[in-house]
């Protein structure tokens, strides 16, 4: 889907569901829409109120909030909660759904790779009395600029051990 078809399909969900639910159309619904819709990378509440600030928006963290969790149950956004971080990112589904989530267990740092072969798996999986409707994959471990620090701090307590060793 190319970008335009996927703000469009957005709006389309949040049009439908703000009408099931006999909600109403406001236009800082529509601002957070189109600032998430361009976003490439999971954001977090702060992004957005930044982003829509710089449109002339002035909205608050709880109403950037509140509407994040409105896309959530529209199934526009995922949301996640990476490793130990308090704060919740949020993603477009249509992004977040086909990755994988590597987290790095130390910095929190987050890198998202494709791996269709894995994603089709899961997605296609039955399980008895229970309909999947999306998943997120998260791997955790150690990013390569943590493992490179946590060589190095290694190699220095061995270098401190044996000097110590020579007293
Ligand atoms: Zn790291």
């Amino acid at each position: 889907m190319t970008d335009d078809k996927q703000k469009l399909a957005a709006k389309n969900m949040l049009d439908t569901y703000l009408k099931a639910h006999r909600l109403r159309r406001t236009p800082e619904r529509y601002v957070v829409l189109d600032k998430v819709s361009e976003a490439t990378r999971p954001f977090g509440v702060d992004e957005i109120v930044q982003a829509v600030a710089e449109e002339g928006f002035l909205l608050s963290r709880t109403t950037v909030y509140s509407t994040l969790a409105l896309f959530v149950k529209c199934g526009i956004v995922r949301m996640h909660r990476f490793g130990t971080s308090k704060s919740a990112k949020y993603e477009r589904a249509s992004i977040a759904d086909g990755l994988i989530h590597l987290i790095c267990s130390q910095c929190g740092k987050v890198k998202e790779v494709k791996d269709p072969a894995l994603t089709a798996s899961v997605t296609n999986r039955s399980y008895s009395a229970f309909h999947p409707a999306h998943s997120c994959l998260y791997v955790y471990g150690t990013c390569s600029t943590c493992s490179r620090k946590n060589r190095k701090t290694r190699k220095s307590e061995k270098t401190t051990h044996n000097t110590n060793k020579k007293k």
